[in-house]
Order: structure tokens, then C-alpha cells, then sequence
């Protein structure tokens, strides 16, 4: 009885009978479709699904809710991550999307799934790496959820924060002729990850061979430990600066360049020349023969943070070593364009652009 109630629901709610391969909609086109069911009712709910961020309004502020998925195999590799770098990258990449909205995080959830391949003091390692974080960035672990898993360590993140009213970022807001601004340096932690790959083929194939990363610290850094950005919503407060639209990067400039048009509604001008990357991102990606800024703008797990600024606010942030304006806005919605080097305009897809338009 209930099976068939539930059945005739479902189809009430979905009314597709054919089946869809997941393929076919891509994670964003999924995410879309499921929303369109879940439009909120609460007069408290201030922004559903498509943020960084839940927002609740709690009368004098607002509170950010936001969780996150990692699993073995999929997000990350413990034969080159060590435990207490995921622990605490764990926490940076969860508290990353409270920072996204401008606000700061105060409490996180940390569920784990665990099996018996795990010893307490595996697990140990992986909870110190999260106190690290979590002292790091003034944020408490206050509860979670311990289950066994078949598949791998499984770890489930929520992480709750606050922001004033007024001071909230949502990834609308962009107008024409806004500053496109990033922080810090892009592509590293790719980079990072195909040095830990490749040394990890390496190793698999001739195990006497000891893995050679020490010229590369600073990529696999970027890639093994993640800081999410709390030191820019400090300096924001400090400088009384309000981003007029933000995103974190997780999953590359591209692609989120891609949901700022999106929900503001706008289109973007990214300057090839003004990409921030750091010199032993370039070399290794020239050594491994990709182009270092297409490294750049889709090489994910950045945890930068990326952000449109009223041009009226430039002064305060241009010399500032921490931001990057690497365009602006315009109003040709939906259009990102990359300016080569070259002078030449490419279409930012989220994944790259074709080869044959490279210069
Ligand atoms: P981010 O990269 O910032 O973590 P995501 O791309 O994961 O953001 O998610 C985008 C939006 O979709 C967020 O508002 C998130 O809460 C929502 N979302 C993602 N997956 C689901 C899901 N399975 N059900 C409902 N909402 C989801
Ligand atoms: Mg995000």
C-alpha cells in the first residue's frame, strides 16, 4: 500500500515516464530539475536551492546553511592524501560556501561513514586535521553521523553561519561594467593533483621508486590541504566593501563565471593577461603540455573566491595584493568572453574551449 501511495505521487511530481540517463543532464541540469519541485513555503526562507548558501532570515541577521559530499575514490585518493589533510580540507571546503555569501561559519556537522578498513587511529588522524581547521577558522564541530560504508570512507559535511542583512552576497547582484575580481592564484590544486597522479602511476608501476614532489610544495599544497577565504571577508569588514555578486571556486573560474551570468543575468570580459597563477603552476602545466590558463579557468578545487565589485570601490582594493581584477561586467547576458593575450575573443565554456581556437 504505501509502495503504490508513494508511486502515484512520485509520477504526480515528476511526470517523465521514459527513463533519462543522468548523463544526458549534466549535475546542474539534475539539480535544476529536482528545484523546480521545491519552491519554498516558509516566509523565512529567504534563498532555496541555487546559492552557495541556504538563507534563513532570523530577524536582526541571517543565517547560511550549506552542506557538502566527499567519498573515497570519487573526490579524493588516500594513497596520496594523508588523513589529517583531508580532515582539514574537509572543513575549508564546507565553510568555503559561508564565505561565498559574505557571511562567516560558526558551527559544522561532520558525518562519516567508515569500514573496518579504518583503525581508531585513522580515524583519529582525520578528526585532527578537522580540529586544526576548525581552530583555524573559529568554527565548532558540534555533531555529525557515524555509519559503516561498503564503498570507502564516506564524509558528509554541514556547515551553518551567519551574515548581517546588509552585508549578504548572493551570486545575483552583478551589474554592467562591475569589476570582476579573484582572489589569490588559479590552478593549482589541478596541477597539484596530476603531480600526486602521475607520481602515484609511478610508484604503482616500479615501487622502489620514491615519489619526487618536493619542487612542487606548492601545488601539491593547494591541492592536498585547501584554506578557504575567511581572511577576505575579515578584510572586506575591515574595508567596509560589499561585493555586488560572489562565488567560491570550487569547480573552476568557467564554470562559475558560468552561474554569476546566470543568476545576475549578465555577461563577463575575462582579460587572459590578468589571470593570476602562480609560476609553478605555468611551468607544470607547460611541462605536461597544457595551456596554463585554461588551467586557469577550469582547473576546480581553487577555493578562491570570486566576485563582481562597483567600480566606485577600485581604489580601495587595487593595491591589495590578494585580488585580482580580471574583468568586468557587461550586459550581454549569458556571453563570457575570453581576451586573449592576442586580442582575440573566445567563448568561455564551462569546460574549456575547443583546440582549435586556441592562439
Ligand atoms: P557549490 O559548488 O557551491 O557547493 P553546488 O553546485 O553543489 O554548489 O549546488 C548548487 C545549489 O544546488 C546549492 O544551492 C545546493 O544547495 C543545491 N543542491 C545541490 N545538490 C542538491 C540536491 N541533491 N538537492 C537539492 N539541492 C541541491
Ligand atoms: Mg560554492
Amino acid at each position: 500500500m504505501v509502495i503504490s501511495l508513494s508511486q502515484s505521487y512520485l509520477c504526480r511530481m515528476f511526470d517523465n515516464t521514459d527513463r533519462t540517463e543522468l548523463s544526458a543532464m549534466g549535475e546542474f541540469g539534475l539539480i535544476n530539475h529536482l528545484a523546480q519541485h521545491f519552491s519554498p513555503s516558509n516566509p523565512n526562507t529567504v534563498m532555496g536551492i541555487g546559492d552557495d548558501c541556504a538563507v534563513i532570515d532570523k530577524g536582526d541577521h541571517f543565517a547560511l546553511v550549506t552542506t557538502e559530499i566527499l567519498q573515497e575514490g570519487i573526490n579524493f585518493d588516500l594513497s596520496f592524501h594523508p588523513l589529517k589533510h583531508l580532515g582539514y580540507k574537509a572543513i575549508s571546503m564546507v565553510i568555503s560556501d559561508i564565505y561565498a555569501m559574505n557571511g562567516l561559519a560558526e558551527q559544522v556537522l561532520v558525518g562519516i561513514g567508515l569500514s573496518n578498513r579504518f583503525s581508531l587511529e585513522a580515524v583519529e588522524e582525520l578528526y585532527a586535521g578537522m580540529q586544526l581547521a576548525c581552530e583555524h577558522f573559529g568554527v565548532d564541530l558540534v555533531g555529525g553521523d557515524t555509519s559503516t560504508s561498503r564503498g570507502g570512507l564516506l564524509i558528509s559535511l554541514t556547515a551553518v553561519g551567519r551574515v548581517d542583512k546588509q552585508k549578504i552576497c548572493y551570486r545575483k547582484g552583478a551589474k554592467e561594467s562591475d569589476l570582476l575580481v579573484v582572489t589569490g592564484d588559479l590552478g593549482g590544486a589541478y596541477m597539484g593533483l596530476q603531480i600526486l597522479e602521475r607520481e602515484k602511476k609511478v610508484f604503482l608501476e616500479v615501487p622502489t621508486m620514491q615519489p619526487d614532489i618536493a619542487q612542487y610544495d606548492y601545488i601539491v599544497g593547494r591541492q592536498l590541504r585547501a584554506d578557504a577565504r575567511k581572511d577576505i571577508i575579515d578584510q572586506f569588514n575591515i574595508m567596509g566593501i560589499i561585493p555586488t555578486s560572489m562565488i567560491d571556486v570550487s569547480d573552476g573560474v568557467a564554470s562559475e563565471l558560468f552561474h554569476l551570468a546566470k543568476a545576475s543575468g549578465v555577461g563577463f570580459h575575462v582579460y587572459e593577461e590578468k589571470l593570476p597563477i602562480d609560476t609553478q603552476t605555468v611551468d607544470t602545466a607547460l611541462a605536461f603540455d597544457l595551456n596554463p590558463s585554461i588551467v586557469a579557468l577550469n582547473g576546480g578545487e581553487d577555493f578562491e573566491l570570486l566576485f563582481t565589485l562597483s567600480q566606485k570601490d577600485y581604489e580601495s582594493i587595487k593595491n591589495m595584493p590578494d585580488f585580482t581584477v580580471i574583468g568586468h561586467v557587461t550586459e550581454q547576458s549569458g556571453k563570457n568572453l575570453l581576451i586573449s593575450k592576442s586580442g582575440n575573443q573566445f567563448d568561455i565554456k564551462a569546460q574549456g574551449w575547443p583546440d582549435s581556437q586556441k592562439d
